[in-house]
């Protein structure tokens, strides 16, 4: 079994070479989708973030997404210390789905801090999303309905594409059409079948 990380920038188009994979019968794991979900449902988790960040951050149990983002956006140490408590729960989320599907010869997981978090360390192979950063601001702005400015400082404080090109195996390039995309996942998911 191969296991495939998969990253990019903020609206570079994860989700989206994700949702192509699933079709091309190749599961995904998303970090990112999976850690909120955990940041509800892990009590040992819940019991940590409020003790770092207060119980205001939950309303009746329930994540307060906004607020928390609020908390630590521009504050490197709060994001820091989210990412520690979160990253070791997805990481053991992470190999137990690994554990039901050992049945697979290529399984891939998303994550927009995959080289961040060290998580790639435990990749067999790195794919890396890439797209012109205003092409990604104005498909963030459209798809979430927020501010360019705000869609900036968050790619600022992302690494760039030239830092993390040098851990990829395999970069697409989404700057055209979906249907291109497509295409070029294809390539790619042909390339890793090759070696494997
Ligand atoms: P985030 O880091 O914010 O989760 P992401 O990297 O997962 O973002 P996506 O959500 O896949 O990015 O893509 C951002 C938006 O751009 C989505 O609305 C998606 O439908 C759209 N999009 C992605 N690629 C293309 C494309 N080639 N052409 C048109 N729209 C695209």
């Amino acid at each position: 079994m191969v296991k495939v990380g998969l990253t990019g920038g903020i609206g570079s188009g994860k989700t989206t070479v994700s949702n192509f994979l699933l079709d091309y019968g190749i599961p995904v794991y998303n970090s990112d989708s999976k850690g909120k979900t955990l940041m509800n449902t892990n009590l040992e988790l819940k019991n940590n973030i409020v003790s770092i960040f207060g119980e205001r951050v939950y309303d009746n149990g329930i994540l307060n997404t906004n607020l928390l983002s609020s908390i630590v956006f521009n504050d490197s140490t709060k994001i820091e210390q989210l990412n520690n408590l979160v990253h070791p729960k997805v990481a053991q989320d992470f190999n137990q789905w690994v554990g039901k599907n050992n049945n697979k010869p290529i399984l891939v997981k998303e994550a927009a801090i995959l080289i961040e978090s060290g998580a790639y360390l435990n990749m067999d192979k790195i794919i890396l999303v890439v797209s012109e950063k205003s092409t990604r601001i104005n498909r963030v702005s459209k798809r979430d309905n927020s501010d360019l400015d705000s869609i900036e400082k968050r790619i600022n404080h992302q690494l760039t594409d030239y830092e993390k090109i040098k851990y990829a195996d395999y970069i697409i390039e989404n700057n055209s059409s979906l249907e291109n995309l497509k295409l070029e996942v294809l390539k790619v998911v042909n390339k890793i079948r090759e070696v494997n």
